[in-house]
């Protein structure tokens, strides 16, 4: 059952960045090269570019969250604060409250305490608390125990890059997974670990009310979608995720029943370790169906921001 998620592949991610220009001249090439990167990683010959117009409807409250400088690029390999003041904008300041209110129900009724295993930090989740878009993955491991970040190992840097090839960033989405603790040794989260945290999961999504929700991996896709179909059968088809919120007063915005599609595809780190034509294929196509849910064009990759 121990199944390694992120160590099973070594194979490095590409570099990028340059040294010596003005940081928006770098930032710009920085985006052009990792789109750049990201086509030949999912092995894709269009990427979408950011439009101005057409990323605002994407992200419009979010250029205007709190006293954050945003930075539009993401946080290029983890570096994005995860603690944002959103008290200037009366949505994210409410997702952000309705969120904490699922952390400190998740903290008061421990319910990693159950599967009897030890680990540095929590990994609640992080982002823009009111994104359209949420990814789900299964679990820490240890770069996110280390940090009490989501995806910031190696999975999570072919996850920014490929948001980044979907014209999102990191900051504009919001990240979680179902089981908040890392797993001894990177294992497979069991049944009874899933079943004991998903109602947290389903709450954190009651909280941010995406507008789409993308599930990586057979442990989160299984979990939203209440299934235990195969990847290879719930993959690339958009599905719904059906739930009634419970933490929340019964007149809150969060207590509001929710119906979200969702749209499962390969996690990140099983691209990493089977890195075929066909199954960089299967992601992008599974991503450009989130792209024209969330209305992100697709132009070609050789054009810059
Ligand atoms: N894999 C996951 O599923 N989640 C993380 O946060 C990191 C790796």
């Amino acid at each position: 059952m121990a199944a390694a998620r992120e160590q099973s592949s070594e194979r490095p991610l590409p570099t990028d960045g340059g040294e010596g220009q003005s940081v928006d001249v770098r930032v710009a090439a920085r985006f052009a090269a990792q789109q750049a990167v990201t086509g030949a990683l999912l092995g894709v010959d269009t990427l979408p570019v950011r439009r101005d117009a057409g990323h605002a409807s994407v992200t419009s409250s979010a250029s205007a969250a709190g006293s954050v400088a945003r930075d539009p690029h993401g946080s290029q390999q983890g570096t994005a604060s995860p603690s944002r003041d959103w008290s200037s904008d009366p949505t994210r300041a409410a997702r952000h409250e309705a969120l904490q209110t699922v952390k400190a129900r998740y903290l008061a009724d421990a319910p990693h305490a159950a599967f009897g295993y030890s680990f540095t930090n929590l990994v609640f989740g992080e982002g823009d608390p009111a994104a359209r878009l949420m990814l789900i993955g299964e679990a820490p491991g240890a770069e996110e125990d280390r940090t009490g970040r989501p995806f910031v190992g190696r999975a999570g840097q072919l996850l920014e890059k490929m948001l980044i090839a979907m014209g999102l960033s990191r900051g504009e989405v919001y990240i979680a997974n179902v089981l908040k603790v890392r797993p001894p040794n990177n294992a497979t989260p069991t049944i009874d670990e899933r079943e004991a945290s998903k109602r947290y999961l389903f709450e954190q999504i009651a909280a941010v009310r995406p507008q789409a929700l993308v599930t990586l991996g057979l442990p989160a896709s299984q979990t939203l979608l209440d299934s235990d179909e195969t990847m290879g059968r719930l993959r690339g088809i958009w599905k719904t995720f059906e739930y009634q919120p419970t933490f929340f007063a019964p007149n809150a915005p969060s207590a509001a029943p929710l119906s979200v599609p969702v749209m499962p595809t390969y996690h990140p780190a099983y691209l990493l370790r089977s890195y075929t034509p066909e199954n960089r294929k299967a992601v992008w196509s599974d991503l450009q169906k989130v792209m024209d849910n969330l209305g992100v064009k697709v132009t070609k990759t050789n054009q810059t921001p």
